[in-house]
């Protein structure tokens, strides 16, 4: 099928749906932001397209006749496959989300779950999201994610040492006056001028190869170093996220470490956030307690990442010494369209409160879910309706508007 009239296709799609109708309608919302797109209802041809025309995307039906959905899925994670996913069916939210949770186990990169019927308009958001040029307030000057950027450990340690490593900051808001709160730090790679790896992409690479701790280490720097610099200009105390991986919870000098640099530059521990995701946490039980725990006798806080996703959120929530909890998108993202979500969602935040934590939710795309979570007395909010993550600048400036008003466009 076509492609973008000018110019590069932004990725290859492949759909799988035994109903040609919904993979026609699919197809055309792709072409129209720029996909190649292939639409096929045979699963033997689909994996034979997986192997072959190696998709960026990929769109599948959770519920067909000749095989399940979660069997093909299994398949894909069998293969490595490395395409964002998009699941949809017409069966319920429940059953949708824990096929969601079953392919992420397996290590296929679910970007959403799409509930049948979809509009035109959440599938465009869907594939945007991951694709769109609009993020990092690079004014359209960078390309987005290089899907076909093929590298390996030997490129990942030559960009470390080049220092190709660059953080975006994510704006989060208080609920309730919606005044600046703090910010949450996301790497990128920046391989070549105008190119942007996400993180997705190259941190499990990063852990794999044993270079998480050196990568860990730039963007902890980075980040204190950026945000020594917000603080004077802050109308009130701000916060600063930092994502860490499992791996890095063996080290054991990274609290000295991280409280000496803090010292150095002047910021307070208890303003930074180490965000754990709950898998991460577990990998290494009594090893991770012992560095969160000085993480927090030092003064920094602990958040837990994603929480609701994971197969043991309550055993962690009590076991480890955290301050915060981030109520994952999959939620937050569906409360304007799902009850199941909203009840999720309301639960979640009840037990983050009547635990004494700060509650987070991440994924606020509209106005609507903005409102909702701050009626169940969620504390901060995160996602596109308040800012794309922005680079080093575009943040600092983001910062310099007193008020949050959402985005006119
Ligand atoms: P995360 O910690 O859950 O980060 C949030 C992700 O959701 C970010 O993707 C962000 O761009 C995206 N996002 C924010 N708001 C919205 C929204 O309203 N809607 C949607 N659909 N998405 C939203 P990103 O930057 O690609 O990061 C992906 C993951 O990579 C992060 O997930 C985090 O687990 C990991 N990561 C990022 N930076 C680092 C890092 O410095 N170290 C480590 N170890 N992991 C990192
Ligand atoms: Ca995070
Ligand atoms: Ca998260």
């Amino acid at each position: 099928m076509s492609n973008e009239p000018n110019g590069a296709a932004k990725g290859r799609l492949l759909i799988l749906d035994d109903d040609p109708s919904v993979g026609r309608t699919i197809a055309l919302v792709a072409e129209s932001i720029g996909f190649e797109v292939r639409a096929l209802t045979c699963p033997e041809e689909f994996l034979d397209a997986v192997d072959h025309w190696l998709p960026t995307h990929i769109a599948l039906d959770l519920v067909m006749p000749q095989m399940d959905g979660v069997e093909v899925m299994r398949l894909l994670a069998q293969r490595g496959c490395r395409a964002h996913v998009i699941i949809s069916s017409g069966v319920g939210g429940r059953v949708l989300d824990s096929a969601r949770r079953a392919a992420a186990a397996q290590g296929l990169h679910i970007v959403d779950v799409l509930a049948k019927p979809f509009s035109p308009a959440a599938l465009k958001r869907l594939l945007s999201s991951r694709t769109g040029g609009a993020e990092d307030g690079s004014a359209g000057s960078e390309t987005s994610d290089q899907e076909d950027f093929v590298f390996g450990e030997r490129e990942l340690r030559v960009a470390l040492e080049r220092e190709q490593f660059h953080l975006v900051y994510q704006p989060i808001i208080h609920c309730r006056t919606r005044r600046p709160a703090g910010f949450e730090a996301l790497v990128r790679w920046h391989p070549a001028p105008g190119r942007i790896v996400t993180p997705d992409r190259f941190i499990p690479l990063a852990e794999s190869a044993n270079l998480i701790g050196s990568l860990t280490d730039q963007v902890i720097e980075q980040a204190l170093r950026w945000f020594s610099g917000r603080q004077s200009e802050a109308p009130g105390a701000l916060t600063l996220a930092i994502n860490l991986s499992a791996k890095v919870l063996a080290d054991a000098g990274l609290a000295d470490r991280v409280a000496g640099q803090c010292a150095a530059l002047g910021v307070e521990p208890g303003r930074i956030v180490f965000e754990l995701t709950e898998s991460s946490a577990m990998d290494d039980p009594v090893t991770s307690l012992a560095l969160l725990t000085r993480l927090r006798m030092k003064g920094f806080q602990l958040s837990i990442d994603d929480f609701g996703t994971g197969f043991s959120s309550m055993v962690q929530l009590v076991r480890l010494p955290f301050s915060e909890m981030k109520v994952d998108r999959s939620f937050v993202s569906a409360v304007t369209t799902s009850a199941e979500a909203r009840t999720v969602t309301k639960s979640i935040v009840d037990l983050g409160q009547s635990l004494g934590l700060r509650v987070v939710a991440e994924g606020v795309e509209d106005a609507d879910t903005l409102d909702f979570i701050s009626g169940v007395g969620c504390d901060f909010a995160q996602g596109y309706l308040i800012s794309r993550p922005l680079n080093a600048e575009a943040a600092a400036a983001w910062l310099r508007r007193p008020v949050f008003a959402p985005a006119e466009d």
